[in-house]
């Protein structure tokens, strides 16, 4: 287990206070991500470098999502205590700790099996109870549906109508939009056939895949 130094919590302060001057509001996503020692979900080479406000590689190719990015998505979702929260691509398991530190029940799914293990690893070891899962996020969770909140964390060529379905009336979802770059939306469910769409702004997340051989 690495070590969570008063330099780290330093430079997670600094961080914070970046994010603020980005226009990141809440103060207990702020709180989350002062708290978090993001370095433990990155490779021993990242120790420091853990607290810019970058993307940075994770196995398999793929990106931990840039602090600010997992600040703002997770602000739009406004969290409440003991919401069921619904995340597609648990990747290195940190916007899941962030999801935790707000309260919610956390379901994460995850394509990639050495990603799933390691995440379930790290996540337990920082003692977050997320329930993860190894599977095609396009299908979502229907057993543990529905859900009062989404979080998708790949981009996404359209909106998935079978994670639409495992929606709550009322539930909100933040998902990227787009192939190579993607637009911010936050999906409001109004019925079971309606949907409020707000918008942005741009991002760039690594691709959410079609399913495939794991
Ligand atoms: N939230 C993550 C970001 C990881 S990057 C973090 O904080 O580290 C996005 C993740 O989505 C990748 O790990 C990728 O493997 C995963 N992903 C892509 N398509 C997926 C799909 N169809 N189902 C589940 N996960 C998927």
């Amino acid at each position: 287990m690495p070590i969570d130094t008063f330099q780290h919590k330093g430079l997670r302060k600094r961080l914070c206070n970046e994010l603020r001057e980005k226009g990141i509001s809440d103060e207990a996503v702020l709180a989350a991500i002062e708290k978090i020692p993001r370095h433990f979900f990155l490779e021993s080479t990242f120790d420091t470098i853990a607290y810019e406000d970058r993307a940075l590689p994770i196995l398999c190719d793929q990106t931990i999502s840039q602090p600010s990015t997992v600040a703002f998505q997770s602000q739009l979702l406004k969290i409440k205590r003991g919401e069921k929260v619904m995340e597609i691509g648990t990747g290195s398991g940190y916007q899941t700790s962030v999801l935790c530190e707000l309260g919610a029940q956390v379901f994460s799914v995850e394509r990639h099996k050495g990603l799933f293990d390691k995440a379930k690893r790290q996540l337990a070891e920082l003692h977050y109870n997320a329930k993860t899962f190894l599977g095609d996020g396009y299908k979502g969770l229907p057993a543990y549906a529905p859900f009062d909140k989404v979080i998708i964390t790949c981009g996404a060529p359209e909106v998935p109508q079978a994670i639409v379905d495992q929606m709550k009336i009322g539930a909100m979802m933040v998902i990227p939009v787009g192939n190579k770059i993607q637009e911010m939306r936050l999906i409001t469910k109004l019925s079971d056939t309606e949907l409020k769409t707000e918008s942005f702004g741009n991002f760039r997340f690594v691709p959410m895949l079609e399913k495939r051989k794991f």
